[in-house]
């Protein structure tokens, strides 16, 4: 079956590779670990996904439905603001709920005891590694959970865990084990009284070379050394290498540089590449022949890198880039009326399936 292009491709059998690690860090070191939504909600693979992970977590309201709708298992809500008109649906559709602040806990977490769901706070330890300022929660004034002990202690009593947020891409294991080690430094006695701890998201543990026996090791013994239980919310790392997305080039032009332009957009479909000035990848990326490939948007910038190709590009030529699985979907939008990617998924058997298309009709509803 040949499918229109543009589409985001996703391979059930690399997912499952991710999903299989996930699994086997849960059994070697009783983390349980939960999908963030916010980087993927593709809920056409959940079924797999349920399968090797203990439920999701989320930003906001509909990421909570969506989480105790399509993925199920535990739903763990965590915003960094609940407004009145949601908390209550917040409450009912969740697990646990996890507040940012002691003036959000003080505001809705008497509903949430009504109800009998465990209350969490955001602490920000004031440390992280995040190669990027822009997605750093510990960066100057973040807002992102308290940093101020003497106002969390009034509140202790009434939660019973934790999430720590504090790694964005973090690929390194020796670093992640020294800010554990200060958080335990610095927070012995909370975690001493919790029940639960979430240390979020942010670790790439799932990548070829990651040490995974010693981060199972290292968390078992953070897990016993407090009698907590310990959460993951691995969001890029579920999804990483699963997806590509397919495009067509349109037109070929010389002004210096060759330069090819696609049907697809990095504003509208791979947006993350424009906010953190990056580029993506294909393979095998050698070849005599460099191009620029460029978006078919009227943004100047909108450019999806520089690569080598083994022949002369012209109009009709496939090329597919690579890992688009993570904060992809979720962020795509409809500038300058481009069309949106379908969604296509190759199942374990090498079929592919279309699972979502999009039509002029939900560009036009989409405004008004
Ligand atoms: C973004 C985020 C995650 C997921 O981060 P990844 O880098 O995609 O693993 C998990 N928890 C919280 C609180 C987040 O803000």
């Amino acid at each position: 079956m040949t499918l229109q292009t543009p589409y985001y491709l996703l391979d059930k059998s690399v997912l499952l590779r991710n999903l299989e690690k996930i699994s086997y860090l849960r059994q070697a070191s009783g983390v349980k670990c939960v999908l963030a939504l916010k980087a993927f909600a593709t809920w056409s693979v959940f079924d797999i996904m349920r399968e090797h992970m203990d439920g999701t977590t989320s930003s906001s309201l509909n990421e909570v439905k969506l989480g105790a709708e399509k993925f199920g298992g535990e739903t763990h809500a965590y915003s960094v603001a609940w407004a009145d008109h949601e908390i209550d649906e917040a409450i009912a559709n969740c697990d646990k709920i996890i507040f940012n602040s002691v003036n959000q806990l003080q505001r809705y977490a008497d509903k949430a005891e009504a109800l009998g769901k465990p209350v969490g706070l955001r602490l920000n330890p004031g440390i992280s590694h995040s190669h990027f300022l822009l997605a750093d929660p510990a960066r100057p004034f973040s807002r992102l959970g308290e940093w101020d002990m003497e106002r969390v202690r009034p509140v202790l009593d009434r939660i019973s865990g934790v999430m720590f947020h504090f790694n964005c891409e973090n690929d390194e294991y020796d670093s992640l084990d020294g800010l554990l080690k200060q958080i335990e430094e610095r927070y012995t006695d909370i975690l001493h009284r919790m029940k639960w701890v979430s240390l979020g998201g942010g670790i790439r543990f799932t990548n070829e070379n990651y040490p995974i026996d010693k981060l199972a090791q290292r968390l078992k013994a953070m897990g016993e050394r407090y009698g907590i239980q310990l959460y993951l919310e691995p969001g890029e790392a579920s999804v990483t290498k699963s997806t590509t997305l397919e495009v067509t080039v349109l037109d070929t032009i010389f002004n210096g540089k060759h330069v090819a332009i696609v049907d697809s957009s990095t504003e509208a479909h791979m947006l993350d590449l424009l906010t953190y000035s990056e580029y993506t990848s294909v393979a095998p990326n050698t070849g005599p022949y460099t191009y620029i490939v460029c978006g078919k948007t009227c943004l100047a910038g909108d450019i999806f890198g520089e690569f080598q190709f083994e022949h002369e590009l012209k109009a009709g030529d496939r090329i597919s880039f690579l890992d688009a699985g993570g904060y992809t979907m979720v962020k795509k939008n409809w500038f300058n009326g481009v069309q949106m990617p379908s969604i296509a998924v190759r199942h374990l058997d090498g079929q592919v399936e279309l699972v979502r298309e999009f039509t002029f009709e939900d560009y036009a509803r989409s405004l008004s």
